[in-house]
């Protein structure tokens, strides 16, 4: 009898915690698509690409990369083939989110590495392993660019949920991020889709290298980000 109530209070509270993630999540893609709001893919863009971003200049670019770890400033690439493919590729997305003043551009810093990853540095360097940029087509490329770029649009908002700690609002602006890459490669001409399916290739060859972080690390998992990924995608339809 007494196995039979415990087990029993064991499904109860799975299921319990399971409905509780389920809701978190769904909330999060509920604000997330609130926040983007409706339109056409152009009408999202120039909402939501704002002009206030942090800007940085030669010296804040280059105090940014002293600040680097050693091992990553060690293995920068500064040539190359394909250094001179991805680097119009940043160019386009620039030039869509109208951020044509060397002030609002950061520092494009490629690294050999085998862990497929990009982040943005300290808002102004924009580091990007030869894994990640050998694993990608040009649109996945683009579509990872934009969403590291976004981040600028979102700092205040991710300021405060880092102060207080708040990881579903940290997760909602991943997922705004997400937002504006998908919008991003609509105005380029890319396939949408294609956003998505780069994270799901790079999760793959993350898991392959027997690693659990990389372009992945502190974003929403993804099947939530699949999920709203389209959605967005059918709004914009
Ligand atoms: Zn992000």
């Amino acid at each position: 009898m007494r196995r039979t109530l415990t087990g029993s209070l064991f499904w109860f509270v799975l299921f319990y915690l399971s409905l509780t993630v389920l809701a978190a999540e769904t909330t999060e893609i509920e604000a997330a698509l609130a926040a983007i709001g409706n339109g056409s893919a152009e009408e999202i863009k120039t909402r939501l690409c704002i002009d206030r971003i942090t800007v940085f200049d030669d010296q804040a670019r280059a105090q940014a990369i002293a600040a680097l770890p050693a091992v990553l400033r060690e293995h920068r690439m500064t040539q190359g083939k394909l250094l001179r493919r991805i680097e119009p590729i940043l160019h386009q997305v620039l030039q869509l989110h109208g951020r044509t003043r060397a002030l609002q551009q950061p520092e494009l810093f490629l690294f050999a590495h085998e862990l497929p990853t990009a982040q943005i540095w300290r808002g102004s360097v924009l580091l990007v392993s030869t894994s990640l940029a050998e694993t990608l087509y040009d649109g996945e490329l683009a579509g990872i660019f934009a969403h590291e770029l976004s981040h600028a649009y979102f700092e205040d908002e991710m300021a405060a949920a880092q102060r207080t700690r708040d990881e579903r609002a940290m997760r909602t602006v991943e997922l705004k991020c997400d937002g504006l890459a998908i919008i991003s490669l609509r105005l380029l001409g890319y396939k949408p889709t294609s956003y998505l399916s780069s994270l799901q290739r790079l999760q793959l060859l993350t898991k392959r290298l027997g690693r659990s972080s990389g372009i992945l690390q502190s974003h929403p998992e993804l099947a939530v980000r699949a999920q709203f990924s389209e959605r967005l995608i059918k709004a914009l339809d």
